[in-house]
């Protein structure tokens, strides 16, 4: 079983509702468990300021998919609730990224692991540390080399 973190977010109709919905459907999946949800967090939108805040959390699941199968399956997720790829930095219904897959450290054109943002955006990384603690090694981040 592989351990793997997910960032869900969405600013558009209802985004609590959006992000409940995505945990909810997550959990359904055959392959997937949730283990841990983080809190919900409001955050200001990045890029652009006129659109609304955004609803964001950090879930860790255990999953037999690969990393490429879990896309795929979670771009299926974010479909069904009719996310429309307008703009880059644009309003969302749903937003879902793999942000940490076991040590896996991939870099294609598709799927970047660890998430490449992770370190630069606090709504992703406030919500990462508040499930995993602050003793977490994020892959390709470095090593600890004492606790003090
Ligand atoms: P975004 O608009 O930020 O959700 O970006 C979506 C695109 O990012 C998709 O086409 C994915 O192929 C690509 N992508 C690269 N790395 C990841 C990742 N770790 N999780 C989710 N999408 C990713």
């Amino acid at each position: 079983m592989n351990t793997a973190y997910i960032g869900i977010g969405s600013n558009q109709h209802n985004p609590k509702y959006h992000v409940i919905r995505g945990i909810r459907e997550i959990n359904h999946l055959p392959k997937i468990d949730i283990q841990k949800k983080s809190s919900l967090y409001e955050t200001p939108p990045l890029g652009p300021q006129n659109q609304p805040n955004f609803i964001n959390a950090v879930i860790k699941i255990t999953t037999s998919y690969q990393p490429i199968e879990l896309l795929a399956i979670l771009q299926s997720i974010e479909r069904k609730h009719h996310r429309k790829r307008v703009k880059k930095w644009g309003p969302r219904t749903l937003d879902l990224d793999i942000l940490i897959y076991d040590d896996i450290v991939l870099d294609s054109d598709i799927l970047k692991i660890p998430h490449p943002e992770i370190i630069n955006r606090d709504f992703v990384l406030i919500p990462l540390l508040e499930i995993t603690g602050y003793n977490f090694r994020m892959p390709k981040f470095g090593k600890l080399i004492q606790y003090v």
